[in-house]
């Protein structure tokens, strides 16, 4: 450490000499002397000690007027005031003007030891509390100015996230990086990809007539470097005005990086007046920076995808033939198109947030909302308004969005399947006095004369198919009548006993074949609400097909038994079965498995369509499971009666 300077300011110069001998010099200080006033004050001045012992009697200026011009100069040395008995006044004067201590005359060497000892202490403490002082001073202004700067980028990362104007954004990002790098001005470059050039997107602070015209190559600039580079590049001094095409003393450019999509930008600060160039800490405020801004882009980009796309998709609902209800999980409208409203007369006011109870005036649609809401389940049904339009209604859970309505006006294909069946049944009706006829005279030929080996066979032939001709007139008249819901009168009625008349009926025609027709009768069976003539039916179509389709010495199995509430009828056997892709139309009219193993076997197409249609009208389900030569089971299910 320095030696420490102590001025006696004293005009006995044997107390200077005894300070200086006995105590200053032996305790390691350098002693300064000044015999007046005058000179003390100006050797504090010039020499700067660090300590200043003051006699109060001087000549030229005494020891308070020397305290006073120190004070009036902003002179911090501590000072011990040496003065004689009975001068409190004194003394406490010169407290008030910064004194730390005194000694009064005549003093003991050891007391002034201490006393110099003391003041020095203090004052080297007071030096290290001001250091110390100082240093949080500079801390607490870093951390002020990082907190600023955590701020900003905390305010630009909520406003990127919450703000779907990127515009805004845009520019937010630009101020900051301004107001952060404390820089003139400010800019995001954006790459055109079709030009390979770089154009202004946002700016700070950039001279307007620049500004209008910043078009840069990315071949050939300093921002094109960033992009090239993918990296930050940052120019000072002289070799920064060719950076931007006018004069700038500092610049700083970052890429604006999208996963993915690699560099689609540059954000870029500069500086015109001030030589201060940017900084490590710049680069990675504006990299945040750009990072955000990167993000926002890519936001605005996918949002306007998906707007643009939902618009398209907003479109084709509008204005789709099929009127379409969507709702939410509680059954609000969320979308309710033209169609929709014209087809249940919902006028032009806006609906959604309204609840379908509220809206839609149909029971039966009401109906079909909270059952698929209760089980979760499509549901499909026909609706017919009060004004006659029908209408054929899928109501379908989607996950995520809640349910949609979708129908369609079925008022004219109702009516043309009515025309038809009429016809058909008209000219079934009218077919089969011919029919009957030929017939007759058919079977009387080999009674009016003798008839050869060739024309009996002819004969058969023609009568076969004179059969296949009358099963399928009425087979036609009985799927009319069941559509148009005649003959359907409903009574309680025990399967059981149509079954077992069916399989007594059936048996010898299995015997026929060598196959095993086997029936167990279950030990109770409920009774079901319908119609016997037409249950009986359906039981005899699917014995006989399952007849038909299996070969000589195969098995039939019918069994009934009651589940949940319903009973349950089970035909299976073991013949050729049916392919799985066959498998959704054998219901339908008409409709046969054509194959090498059918082709000689005798059908209409309409027994299975029959057999829908009569367990539809009994509130049932039917359907089919099977395998191409392993067989086939027929099931049908129908509500159990209950009194
Ligand atoms: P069809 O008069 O032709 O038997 P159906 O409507 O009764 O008409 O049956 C439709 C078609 O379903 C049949 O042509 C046949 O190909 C197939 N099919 C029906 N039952 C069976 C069965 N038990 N085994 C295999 N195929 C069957």
């Amino acid at each position: 450490m320095a030696q420490r300077r102590v001025l006696v300011i004293d005009d006995s110069t044997e107390t200077q000499q005894l300070l200086a001998e006995l105590v200053l010099e032996p305790s390691g200080y350098r002693p300064i002397a000044a015999l007046d006033g005058e000179e003390g004050l100006r050797l504090a001045l010039q020499e700067q000690p660090d300590l200043i012992i003051l006699d109060m009697q001087l000549p030229k200026m005494d020891g308070l007027e020397v305290l006073r011009a120190l004070r009036q100069r902003n002179v911090d040395i501590p000072v011990i005031f040496l003065t004689i008995q009975d001068s409190a006044e004194l003394v406490v004067e010169a407290f008030r003007l910064g004194v730390r201590d005194y000694v009064i005359k005549p003093f003991s060497l050891q007391e002034m030891q201490e006393a110099i000892r003391r003041a020095l202490a203090a004052a080297r403490l007071r030096e290290e509390r001001d250091q110390l002082m100082q240093q949080l001073l500079e801390a607490n202004q870093q951390l002020q100015r990082q907190l600023q700067e955590l701020n900003a980028i905390y305010a630009i990362g909520r406003s990127v996230t919450s703000l779907l104007d990127l515009n805004r954004v845009l520019n937010r990002v630009v101020e900051a990086a301004v107001y952060l790098a404390s820089a003139e001005e400010g800019m995001l470059l954006l790459l055109d990809s079709e030009s390979g050039e770089l154009y202004l997107r946002a700016a700070k602070d950039v001279d307007a007539k620049v500004a209008r015209n910043l078009r840069v190559p990315v071949d050939d600039s300093t921002a094109g470097r960033a992009i090239r580079m993918d990296r930050p590049v940052f120019l000072t001094g002289e070799r920064a005005k060719v950076a931007t095409g006018y004069l700038v003393k500092a610049l700083l450019y970052v890429p604006l990086r999208v996963p993915e999509r690699g560099v689609i930008g540059v954000l870029g600060v500069a500086n015109r007046e001030s030589e201060r160039p940017f900084s490590e800490r710049d680069i990675h405020l504006l990299s945040a920076l750009a990072d955000y801004a990167a993000i926002a882009i890519e936001n605005a980009r996918l949002f306007e995808a998906v707007e643009v796309e939902r618009a398209k998709l907003e479109a084709i609902l509008r204005e789709a033939q099929e009127a379409i209800i969507v709702v939410d999980e509680e059954n609000t409208i969320l979308l309710c198109n033209t169609a929709a409203r014209a087809a249940l007369g919902l006028g032009e006011a806006d609906l959604s947030h309204c609840s379908v109870d509220e809206v839609i005036p149909h029971p039966i649609l009401r109906e079909m909302f909270v059952q698929v809401r209760e089980t979760g389940r499509a549901k499909h049904g026909e609706v017919s308004l009060e004004d006659g339009r029908t209408f054929n209604a899928q109501l379908t859970p989607i996950e995520g969005v809640g349910r949609v309505l979708v129908m369609q006006d079925i008022t004219h294909l109702k009516e043309l399947d009515r025309i038809k069946s009429e016809f058909v049944s008209t000219v079934s009706h009218d077919l089969r006095t011919p029919l009957t006829t030929i017939l007759g005279y058919v079977e009387l030929l080999p009674r009016v004369g003798p008839v050869n080996e060739l024309q009996r066979e002819f004969i058969s032939r023609v009568q076969e198919s004179m059969q296949t001709i009358t099963d399928l007139i009425s087979d036609l008249l009985d799927i009319g009548r069941i559509e148009a819901g005649l003959d359907l009168e409903m009574s309680p009625c025990d399967l059981r006993e149509v079954i077992e008349k069916a399989i007594r009926e059936f048996q010898p025609l299995a015997e026929e074949k060598k196959q095993d027709l086997r029936w167990q009768p279950p030990d109770a069976l409920p009774l079901v609400l319908g119609n016997p003539r037409r249950l009986r039916q359906v039981v005899d179509n699917l014995i006989d097909n399952a007849i038909k389709y299996t070969h000589e010495g195969g098995w039939i199995a019918v069994e009934a038994t009651e589940e949940d509430g319903h009973v349950v009828v089970r035909v299976a056997d073991n013949g050729i079965g049916i392919p799985l892709a066959q498998q959704p139309y054998i219901f339908d009219r008409f409709y046969r498995v054509e194959s090498d193993e059918t082709a000689d076997i005798r059908g209409t197409g309409l027994g299975l369509a029959i057999v829908k249609s009569v367990i539809e009208k009994h509130n049932g389900r039917v359907w089919v499971e099977s395998r191409p030569g392993v067989g086939s089971v027929f099931t049908f299910v129908l509500p159990a009666f209950e009194d």
